[in-house]
């Protein structure tokens, strides 16, 4: 596989459990689009963040104790003005110390919302047998239900990237099922590609990586990682 031109030499992630935050900064510095976002101390700032943004925003607890943020909820979607963005996040504190008390709440994520018209996984791992492998699945939620899933060491070409996508069984999703509008595939695979040289640059060190869900638009519209998260040694 030919490395794509301007990715950094050495990713930028910390050991251990890191952000959404962190793990977005690295896919962006691989050149995945991510969401516009900003991190905010209190529910006050929080308003004043959504404002610079503009409206609609999504609102996400910031903190490594918790995996699964909307299981505890930690992600308020479609907030429509700053009075909103500061009460959500002043509920969102209480709601997730009651799910997990113990959980140290840093902060809270102000993003634009993105509209995709599907919902894409692209992973990786580091495999003992194969050394570093990316997976992309189709169907957000659905993923984890369907297991449909592609996967192949890293890195891989744009060809193979393509073959893994059309491999998927919700693959005809993408490409006009339905009535629904045909998506923008050479993204996805562009994503795939670029994830997979994040994994390989990570080597040893990666022990899972996850963008989940990237919201994929039409053909020509490309998509956008909305979600990251990463474990390191
Ligand atoms: P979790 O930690 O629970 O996986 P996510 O950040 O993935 O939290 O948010 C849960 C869901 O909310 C996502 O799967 C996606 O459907 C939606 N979502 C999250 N962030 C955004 C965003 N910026 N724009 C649009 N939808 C979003
Ligand atoms: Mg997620």
């Amino acid at each position: 596989a030919l490395r794509p031109a301007g990715l950094p030499a050495i990713p930028e992630l910390p050991d251990g459990v890191a952000t959404e935050g962190e793990v977005k900064a690295a896919l962006a510095a691989y050149g995945v689009p991510v969401t516009r976002e900003s991190f905010a101390a209190t529910p006050e700032a929080a308003g004043k963040a959504a404002a610079a943004l503009g409206f609609p925003v999504v609102l996400k607890a910031v903190s490594r104790d918790i995996a699964h943020k909307s299981d505890v909820g930690g992600v308020a979607l479609g907030l429509r003005d700053a009075g909103a963005v500061a009460a959500a996040a002043v509920a969102m504190q209480a709601t997730v110390a009651g799910h997990l008390p113990q959980a140290r709440i840093d902060g809270f994520s102000v993003q634009e919302m993105i509209k995709g018209a599907a919902e894409v996984i692209i992973g990786a791992r580091y495999d003992p047998l194969f050394g570093p492998v990316v997976l992309v699945g189709l169907g957000g939620t659905i993923v984890e239900i369907l297991k449909d899933v592609a996967i192949a060491p890293a890195p891989v070409a744009p060809e193979r990237a393509l073959r893994m996508v059309e491999s998927l069984r919700l693959a005809p999703l993408l490409q006009g099922a339905r009535g629904m509008p045909v998506l923008d595939v050479p993204a996805i695979v562009d994503a795939v590609v670029r994830i997979s040289w994040l994994a390989h640059d990570l080597g040893g060190r990666l022990i899972e990586l996850e963008a989940n869900p990237l919201l994929v638009r039409p053909v020509g519209l490309g998509l956008v990682a909305v979600d990251g998260r990463a474990t390191l040694v």
